[in-house]
C-alpha cells in the first residue's frame, strides 16, 4: 500500500508544478510561441520537480528504490531546448551523486543516451501537434525507461535476484509513459488555451481598428481638402509673397495633423509583441485619447482627460492601449446622443489608478454581474469579447478592475495597477 502512496506522490510532484506553472505564468503567455522566458521557467519548474521526485522515491521492495525523475527531465529538455535544460541536467546529476547509492552509476551509464535522444527530438518537438508530441514523448520515455531498467538488471543491482524481473520492468516503463502522457496532455491543453486567448485578443483589436477606420478616414480627408484648396490658390501667380507663405504654412500644418492621426492609428495597429517594460501611463492615456478622438467627434462625445505626470506601471504598452481603447470605445457607444467622457489617471498610495467615466446609458445590476464574461453584449454588432480581453490583460499586469454603474446616469470603470519605478525593470 505504501508503494502506491509513494507512487502517487511522485506523480503528484510531477503534475502539481504544471498547475502551478499554469496559474503563475499562463497569464503572461500572450503568444503561442515558447519564449526564452518560458524556457527558463520550464527549466526551473522541471528541476524542482525532478529533485523532489528524487527526494521522495518509491520503494516497492526492500532495498529497491526508484523514482520518476526521468519524466520532468525529459519534459524540461523537450520543451526547454538545449541551453536552458543544461542547468536541469546538472542539478539532477549532482543531486544523484550527492544521494549516493546505485542511482548515480546507473544514471552516468544510461542518461547520456537518453539526453542525446531527447535533444535530437527537441529541435523538432515545438513544431509538432499535440498527437505527435504525445507519441514521440511516449516512445522516447518507453525506450529511455526500458534502457534504465535494463541497466539496473544487467548491472545486477538486484536487491532480490530471485523475484521475477519482468513485471517490475513492465510496471516501471508503463508508469513512466503514463506520467509523461498526462504531463504533456496538461501542458498542451493549457498552451492551446493561451494561444486561443491570444487570438481572441488580436481579433478584438482588429475589430476595434476596423470600426475606427471609417472615422479616421473621415478625419484625414478634411485636411486633404483644405490642402487641396490652398494648392489651387497657389496656382495663381497674383498671390502676394506673404499670403503664399501663410497658405504654405497652413497647408503643411494640416498635413502634419493628418500624419499624426495616421501614425497614431498605425502604432495601435502594430502586431502584438508582448513586451514587459515600464509604461508611462500619461503617454498611453493621451495616445488612446488621440486615436479615438476622431471617432468621439463623430459621435458627438467630448473626451476630457486629467492625467498626473510621472505615473509608471509594468506591462506591455500596446496592451494597455488596447485596454484603454476598448473602455473608451464602450463609453462612447454608451452615449448615443453624445456626452462627455472623462479619463483620469492619478496616484493612490503605492498604486496607479485610471478611471474612465461616461454619462451614458449605464448598466442594470444584472448586466453589471455579467460584464466581462465572454459573449455578453447588448449591442447589435457587439461580440462581448472586448471586456473579457480587457480584464485578462489587466489581470496579467497585476491590476484590478472595479465597475460602478447607474442605469440612465453613466458608468465608471476604475483600474488599479501597482506602481512601478521609472526605468526600474519589472520583475
Ligand atoms: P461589445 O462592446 O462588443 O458589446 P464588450 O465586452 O466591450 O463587448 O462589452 C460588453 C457589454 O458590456 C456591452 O455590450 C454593454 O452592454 C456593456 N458595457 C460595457 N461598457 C459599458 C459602458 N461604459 N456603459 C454601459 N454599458 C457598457
Ligand atoms: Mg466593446
Amino acid at each position: 500500500m505504501n508503494e502506491v502512496k509513494d507512487l502517487m506522490l511522485n506523480m503528484l510532484i510531477i503534475i502539481l508544478p504544471i498547475f502551478i506553472y499554469q496559474t503563475i505564468w499562463i497569464d503572461k503567455i500572450s503568444s503561442p510561441m515558447v519564449t526564452a522566458r518560458d524556457r527558463t521557467a520550464i527549466s526551473i519548474v522541471a528541476t524542482v520537480a525532478a529533485l523532489c521526485c528524487m527526494t521522495l522515491p518509491v520503494t516497492p521492495l526492500p532495498g529497491f528504490v526508484f523514482d520518476l525523475r526521468l519524466v520532468p527531465l525529459l519534459i524540461g529538455i523537450l520543451y526547454g531546448g538545449f541551453r536552458s535544460s543544461l542547468f536541469l541536467i546538472a542539478a539532477v546529476y549532482l543531486y544523484s551523486w550527492y544521494l549516493g547509492g546505485p542511482g548515480f552509476p546507473i544514471m552516468a551509464l544510461t542518461y547520456p543516451f537518453v539526453i542525446l535522444a531527447a535533444y535530437l527530438i527537441s529541435s523538432r518537438f515545438k513544431r509538432w501537434g499535440r498527437r505527435q508530441k504525445l507519441l514521440s514523448a511516449s516512445l522516447l520515455t518507453f525506450f529511455a525507461s526500458l534502457l534504465v531498467k535494463t541497466a539496473v538488471v544487467v548491472t545486477a543491482y538486484l536487491p532480490q535476484p530471485d523475484t521475477p524481473q519482468l513485471p517490475i520492468i513492465a510496471a516501471f516503463v508503463i508508469l513512466h509513459v503514463l506520467s509523461i502522457c498526462i504531463s504533456i496532455f496538461l501542458i498542451e491543453n493549457m498552451r492551446e488555451k493561451a494561444a486561443l486567448r491570444f487570438e481572441i485578443q488580436q481579433a478584438e483589436k482588429l475589430r476595434i481598428m476596423g470600426q475606427l477606420a471609417a472615422s479616421i478616414a473621415h478625419e484625414v480627408r478634411n485636411p486633404l481638402t483644405v490642402v487641396r484648396g490652398f494648392l489651387q490658390l497657389l496656382q495663381s501667380d497674383q498671390i502676394p509673397a506673404e499670403k503664399r507663405h501663410m497658405f504654405l504654412k497652413l497647408g503643411i500644418d494640416e498635413l502634419d495633423r493628418s500624419e499624426t492621426i495616421i501614425s497614431n492609428y498605425l502604432a495601435f495597429a502594430k502586431p502584438q509583441s508582448s513586451r514587459l517594460e515600464t509604461i508611462d501611463v500619461a503617454e498611453r492615456v493621451e495616445h488612446a485619447a488621440a486615436i479615438i478622438s476622431s471617432y468621439a467627434t463623430l459621435q458627438n462625445v467630448e473626451i476630457k482627460h486629467q492625467i498626473a505626470q510621472g505615473l509608471y506601471i509594468a506591462g506591455d504598452p500596446e496592451q494597455l492601449s488596447q485596454v484603454l481603447m476598448n473602455l473608451v470605445k464602450n463609453g462612447i457607444e454608451a452615449m448615443p446622443n453624445g456626452g462627455t467622457l472623462h479619463m483620469n489617471a492619478y496616484k493612490r498610495g503605492q498604486n496607479v489608478k485610471i478611471d474612465i467615466i461616461d454619462n451614458g446609458v449605464g448598466m442594470s445590476e444584472a448586466e453589471l454581474e455579467r460584464v466581462g464574461t465572454p459573449y455578453f453584449s447588448t449591442k447589435q454588432n457587439g461580440t462581448g469579447l472586448g471586456l473579457m480581453v480587457t480584464y485578462q490583460i489587466i489581470h496579467s499586469m497585476q491590476g484590478t478592475v472595479q465597475v460602478k454603474s447607474v442605469p440612465g446616469k453613466g458608468t465608471q470603470f476604475m483600474l488599479t495597477f501597482p506602481q512601478n519605478e521609472k526605468n526600474a525593470l519589472p520583475d
